[in-house]
């Protein structure tokens, strides 16, 4: 078995009284694909947002390929990192969003150069060559000078992947990559995913695509109010749910 890239140790997260995660533990493999399911407000969007340490957990802690996000340890103490020091560390962490959160004034290609050149002072030349790689893979060749608004949706968000992977993180976190897009345009981006998928990037992807997690997923998590309810492998988690939260949830969606 590979090594675990992305442990999740207890995690608890209030916003004011409102206890959003209630003890999470979640690993990721190195390699491995985890999909996580639950209904709207279970906490799923936060949880990613702990992982790269855009919300402070309360309790608990994550750690990517053994090094704590947003945290040095001394004794058993944890003490909190500078915002410079995180934002080093969320480099290695390449974070998909719903709605593509692409930079509307750059153009394609230097949507991609911007953060390896200014976030990991790569020469300028060097990052134009890895993005013009990184479109051909998402088949967006053709569209390194147009912008982003003379994209359609499908094309966008395989921009932003395409821009994550610039920064070759260790880890990808994808928050509902294709809810935002027309059904017509869902499989292009999932494609696209799959492909990761089967040259061993690790990824947590945050869909309600029940197909693709039973196509592409080593993992399946089942979160509903803030905890992990179930996890297997596809076919135990979707075919033989054992929890009755996971059966009442997946029979509305399938
Ligand atoms: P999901 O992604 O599973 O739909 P979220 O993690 O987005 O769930 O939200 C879980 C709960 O936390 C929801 O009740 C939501 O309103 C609340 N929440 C999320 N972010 C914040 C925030 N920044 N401040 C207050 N409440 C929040
Ligand atoms: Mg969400």
């Amino acid at each position: 078995m590979s090594a675990v890239m992305v442990d999740v140790h207890g995690v608890h997260k209030s916003f004011g009284p409102l206890e959003v995660l209630r003890g999470v533990d979640l690993q990721v493999r190195a390699g491995e694909v985890t999909v996580i399911l639950g209904p709207s407000g279970s906490g799923k969007s936060t949880l990613l947002r702990t992982i790269n340490h855009l919300e402070k957990v309360n309790s608990g802690w994550v750690s990517i390929d053994g090094e704590l996000i947003g945290y040095r340890r001394s004794g058993n103490k944890l003490h909190e990192l500078r915002e410079k020091d995180v934002l080093r560390q969320r480099t290695n962490i390449g974070f998909v969003f719903q709605n593509f959160n692409l930079f509307p004034h750059l153009t394609v290609l230097e949507n991609l150069v911007e953060a390896p050149v200014s976030a990991r002072r790569r020469p300028r030349k060097e990052a134009e060559d890895t993005a013009r790689r990184l479109l051909d893979r998402v088949g967006l060749a053709d569209k390194a000078d147009t912008y982003p608004r003379q994209l359609s949706g499908g094309q966008q968000q395989r921009v932003a992947i395409a821009r994550a992977l610039a920064l070759e993180p260790k880890v990808l976190l994808f928050d509902e990559p294709t809810s935002a897009l027309d059904p017509e345009l869902v499989g292009e981006v999932l494609d696209v995913i799959k492909d990761l998928a089967s040259t061993g990037t690790t990824m947590i992807v945050v869909t309600h695509e029940i197909g693709f997690a039973r196509e592409v997923a080593d993992s399946v998590v089942f979160m509903d109010g803030g905890v992990v309810v179930e996890q297997g492998p596809p076919t135990a988690v979707l075919d033989h749910p054992r929890q009755e939260r996971t059966r009442a949830f997946l029979s509305k969606v399938l």
